[in-house]
């Protein structure tokens, strides 16, 4: 069985790897075949597709995309998209724009249960300036010894309806898939049991997503359980979805899951991999 993973982070966003140190890790681990998916960004893909092809190792073009979905956000992977289309490249520019004001926010939010000096101290784990995020955070406030770790950073500050959370708007569901198939590639929901959503709006998800064009979900990943991975299976038949899959790794010590570490894809799932298989 080839081994794929489809979905992992670099210091491109908020992995704690160097893109070329993602994709030596992923050999390393005996990957077959990997898309990198930093957060709205494809700067990471060049260098890793390059390091992949010294090594042997198959590689799809992938991006993960912020979406807004009823009161929460959800994240639309991209793979196989070309990362020089010109409404691709332009609505992630916009996208990463808007993380700057949300940044000051989180930081005075922060500010006012007494974190101060946040914005530095995140941008200081920010190795790409556009793109910080709640992680940079998160390892920041982890630094200053205010929670165990980057985990229950999320847990007490950082996570909806913490005092460190601010509302933001990101791309729309519509926007996000037409940016990806207008790209030449497949859109995937990422980690869909990972969303706080209520039975009917998590139906109206699936069935929206369906409609623009969506074609595929993460069904195992790095951050579902067993029964969510048959839940998700359970998903994919109704719905005609194929199945993606992804460790969703962001770093040695930080993921649940390394490079390459999923759970089994149930047999009689179509995959959205196949396709990149060599026959
Ligand atoms: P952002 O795009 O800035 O909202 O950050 C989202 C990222 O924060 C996710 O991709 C994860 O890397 C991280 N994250 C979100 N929730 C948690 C959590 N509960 N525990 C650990 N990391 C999380
Ligand atoms: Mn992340
Ligand atoms: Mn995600
Ligand atoms: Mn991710």
């Amino acid at each position: 069985m080839p081994k794929i993973d489809l979905h992992c982070h670099s210091t491109v966003s908020d992995g704690l790897l160097a893109p070329a140190d993602v994709v030596r890790r992923a050999a390393a681990n005996g990957v077959d075949l990997l898309a990198l998916t930093d957060h709205d960004d494809l700067s990471g893909l060049a260098q890793a597709r390059q390091t992949a092809q010294e090594l042997g190792v198959g590689f799809v073009d992938g991006v993960e995309i912020s979406v807004d979905w009823e009161a929460t956000s959800v994240h639309i992977v991209g793979l196989g998209i070309d990362p020089q289309n010109p409404q691709l490249v332009a609505g992630l520019a916009e996208l990463r724009r808007g993380r700057h004001g949300r940044a000051e926010r989180m930081a005075e939010a922060l500010a006012a249960v007494g974190i101060q000096g946040a914005l530095a101290g995140a941008a200081r784990y920010a190795a790409n300036p556009e793109l910080i995020g709640r992680a940079h955070f998160a390892r920041y406030i982890a630094e200053l010894g205010l929670a165990k770790d980057v985990k229950s950073v999320f847990d007490h500050y950082l996570a909806a309806g913490k005092p460190g959370y601010v509302p933001h708007r990101w791309a729309g569901l519509d926007q996000a898939i037409a940016w990806i198939v207008g790209a030449g590639g497949v859109a995937v929901i990422a980690h869909p049991a990972r969303y706080r959503l209520g039975s009917n709006s998590r139906r109206r998800l699936y069935d929206i997503f369906k409609t623009l064009g969506g074609k595929a979900i993460e069904v195992a990943s790095g951050v579902h359980n067993q029964d969510e991975v048959r839940e998700l299976a359970a998903v994919a038949r109704r719905y005609g979805f194929a199945a993606s899959t992804g460790s969703d790794f962001h770093g040695p010590g930080e993921s649940q899951a390394d490079l390459g570490q999923v759970l089994a894809t149930p047999p009689d799932l179509e995959t959205v991999w196949q396709r990149w298989l060599p026959t």
